[in-house]
C-alpha cells in the first residue's frame, strides 16, 4: 500500500509518500519562520494556505515518477491520511480540507491520524520495537505513553507547557527568533552550572518554575550560555528520570524518543546513556521523522488503513485537543507494557 500524508498541525506545513513495500518515505516541507515572537497562529494559517497545495504537488509528483506500477488514470496513492489533532485549530481546518479534497477527487479512502500517536509509531516503526515506552519532546506537548490494553495510555506528562514551548519562552525572553531550542543547544556548549528548579512529581512534571528562574538568571546578569547549559542539563535530567521509572515500573526494556527537542544532542546522550545502564535498547529516529513531518502521518496512516480505521468525510472533523489516550489503536497485536 501507499499512502499520501498530511502535516501542519502548527508550524511545518508537509506532505509525504509512504511506500509500505519498499518502506520508502519521500517527505517534503515548507516551515513557517515568524520573523519575530513566537508562532502566530493566523500567520501560520495563513502559510499553511499557500504552502500545502505546493507540498502536496511535490508529494504526488514523486509517487508518479518514482513508482510505475500504475495504470494512466489511477490514483497515485491508495489513501490519504492527515493530522487531525492536537494543533492550532486554524491550521489543522486548513490541512483537513485539502485532504478531503483530495480523498475525494482520487476516489480513495481517508485516514484521520494523532499527531502524537504519530511521533510515537513512527520510532517504533523504524526501530523494529514491539511495545516500546516512549517520549514525546515535542514543541507543544510533553509525555510518556506507554501502549495496554489497545489504547496508548499517558504514563505521565507535563503538567504546565510542552518542553519546546518552555524552551522558546526563555529564547524569546532573551530576543532570539524562533525556534529557540536550537539556540540554547548551541550556546550550552560554552556553559557552566547553576542550580535551577527542577520538578518531578512520580512520572508527571513541570518546566514553569524553572523557566522563570532561567529568565530571572539571565536578568541577573548569569551569562546566558550558563544558563542554556543549565537549563539543558535540568530539564533534560527531568525527561531521563521520569523515562527511567516508565521503564521500570512497566518492566519495558525498549524506549523510543519523539518530537521535534528530540533533535538536541545532550538530551538524546542522557537517554541513551541511562537506557544503556539498565540493559534497555533505546532508539531515535532521524531527526526528519522527529520533528513535525508528514512522514509520521503517511507511515501511521498506512497502518491504519491496511487495518480498515478510515474515515468518512463527513466525520473527519479536526480536535485541537486530541489527546493520544483517546486513540484506538486498530493497527497492532495486544501485547502491553
Ligand atoms: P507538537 O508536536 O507538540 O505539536 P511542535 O508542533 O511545536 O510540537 P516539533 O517539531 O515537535 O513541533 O518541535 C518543535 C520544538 O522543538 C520547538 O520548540 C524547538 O525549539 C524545539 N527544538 C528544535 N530543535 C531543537 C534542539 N536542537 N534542541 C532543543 N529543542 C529543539
Amino acid at each position: 500500500m501507499r499512502v499520501l500524508g498530511v502535516e501542519g498541525t502548527a508550524w511545518c506545513a508537509s506532505a509525504a509518500v509512504f511506500d509500505a513495500e519498499a518502506d520508502a518515505v519521500f517527505i517534503e516541507s515548507d516551515p513557517y519562520e515568524p520573523d519575530s515572537g513566537g508562532i502566530h497562529p493566523r500567520e501560520a494559517a495563513e502559510h499553511m494556505g499557500e504552502a500545502i497545495p505546493r507540498v502536496i504537488e511535490t508529494a504526488l509528483e514523486h509517487a508518479r515518477g518514482e513508482y510505475d506500477d500504475r495504470a494512466a488514470g489511477d490514483p497515485p496513492v491508495d489513501a490519504v491520511a492527515f493530522s487531525r489533532g492536537p494543533g492550532l485549530g486554524p491550521c489543522l481546518r486548513i490541512v483537513a480540507t485539502a485532504a478531503r479534497a483530495l480523498a475525494q477527487t482520487l476516489d480513495v479512502p481517508l485516514v484521520g491520524v494523532n499527531h502524537m500517536v504519530a511521533h510515537l509509531e513512527i520510532g517504533r516503526h523504524r526501530a523494529g520495537f514491539d511495545s516500546p515506552v516512549c517520549l514525546n519532546a515535542s514543541g507543544a506537548n510533553a509525555h510518556l505513553l506507554g501502549f495496554h490494553d489497545g489504547r496508548y495510555r499517558v504514563l505521565g506528562e507535563t503538567m504546565d507547557t510542552g518542553v519546546g514551548n518552555a524552551l522558546d519562552k526563555f529564547t524569546r525572553h532573551v530576543g532570539w527568533s524562533h525556534p529557540g531550542g536550537p539556540k540554547i543547544e548551541a550556546h550550552a556548549e560554552d556553559g557552566s552550572f547553576v542550580e535551577l528548579p527542577y520538578v518531578v512529581k512520580g512520572m508527571d512534571f513541570s518546566f514553569s518554575g524553572i523557566m522563570s528562574a532561567a529568565k530571572a538568571a539571565y536578568d541577573d546578569g548569569v551569562p546566558v550560555a550558563d544558563v542554556c547549559f543549565s537549563l539543558q542539563e535540568h530539564v533534560f535530567a527531568m525527561l531521563t528520570e521520569v523515562a527511567e521509572r516508565a521503564l521500570s515500573l512497566t518492566g519495558t526494556d525498549e524506549l523510543v524518543l519523539g518530537g521535534g527537542v528530540g533533535q538536541n544532542a545532550r538530551l538524546r546522550e542522557m537517554l541513551a546513556e541511562m537506557c544503556a545502564e539498565r540493559g534497555a535498547d533505546f532508539h531515535a529516529p532521524e531527526p526528519r521523522f522527529l520533528r513535525d513531518n508528514a512522514g509520521m502521518i503517511a507511515v501511521l496512516g498506512e497502518k491504519m488503513a491496511a487495518s480498515g480505521d478510515t474515515v468518512a468525510v463527513a466525520d473527519s472533523g479536526i480536535d485541537p485537543d486530541f489527546r493520544p489516550d483517546q486513540v484506538p489503536v486498530t493497527w497492532r497485536s495486544g501485547e502491553s507494557v
